[in-house]
């Protein structure tokens, strides 16, 4: 049973055991998305949060209960570019949860990264993350810096370690990790930028963390506003750890 708050770094050594065989990974679908304009995507099993309001909470929670099957490198790069051959699009991305765990699944996701643009030179790769690894390892973004077409989304869960914790599951004193992770890759040229949930943020939350983003050097116009999805579960979840929504 996991108890809140938890160790982020402790949880992805655990979940990485979980979901990665060799350098095969779980994911639990291949979809054309309607984001970005239109957007093949992986979805993943597999993340050190647990936020309230993930929508793949679930699979999250216990990542060993999942059916889904393992892919290696060469399959998901396969499977991406033959949904945007069929669907003409030009991004790509991986969702559904955390894409790095650790060096197994980072060395995973580079490995899907150069399938990826070996077949095709100019698609755009959106890396979704929630930035605690590149926080913590700022040398697995180097090794992204190869890629001049992957552009990195940081999910921010809070805008204190208070917030933080309550929306992340993880200890507040990993807050700053993820802002970390970000400021590292604008350091090593990566298109990368902060988004946040509003309505757990509201207008004193993005004035907040908007301030601390300044301290770090990130502009806080590059700030990408997202909109809570009001799944009931995931109502459920937010109201039992007594976050409160902001609709205003
Ligand atoms: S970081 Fe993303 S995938 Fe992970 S628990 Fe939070 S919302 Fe879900």
């Amino acid at each position: 049973m996991l108890s809140l708050p938890f160790d982020p770094l402790q949880r992805t050594k655990a979940v990485e055991e979980l979901v990665m065989e060799g350098l095969s990974r779980k994911y639990y679908r291949f979809r054309p998305a309607r984001y970005y304009g239109g957007i093949a995507t992986a979805d993943l099993v597999g993340c050190p949060f647990l936020c309230a309001y993930c929508w793949n909470y679930a699979r999250n929670l216990h990542p060993e209960l999942s059916r889904d099957r393992y892919y290696s490198p060469d399959e998901v790069a396969k499977r991406l570019l033959a949904i945007m051959k069929r669907e003409r699009f030009n991004k790509v991305r991986l969702s559904g949860a955390e894409p790095i765990l650790g060096e197994q699944s980072f060395e995973h996701l580079h490995k899907v990264l150069e399938g990826i643009y070996k077949a095709n030179p100019v698609c755009d790769f959106i890396l979704e993350t929630n930035g605690l690894l590149i926080g913590y390892e700022p040398e697995l973004v180097h090794r992204l810096s190869q890629f001049e077409r992957l552009a990195v989304r940081v999910s921010l869960k809070g805008f204190d370690e208070g917030s933080f914790e309550s929306i992340s599951g993880s200890n507040g004193k990993y807050f700053n990790l993820p802002i970390k992770g970000l400021k590292n890759l604008i350091r090593s040229g990566i298109n990368g930028w902060p988004a946040i949930m509003y309505e757990t943020f509201g207008p004193e939350g993005i004035g907040k963390i908007n301030k601390t983003l300044m301290e770090y050097g990130i502009r806080p116009e590059e700030l990408e506003i997202e909109y809570l999805e009001p799944y009931p579960f995931v109502l459920e979840n937010l109201k039992k750890r007594s976050i409160s929504l902001r609709t205003q």
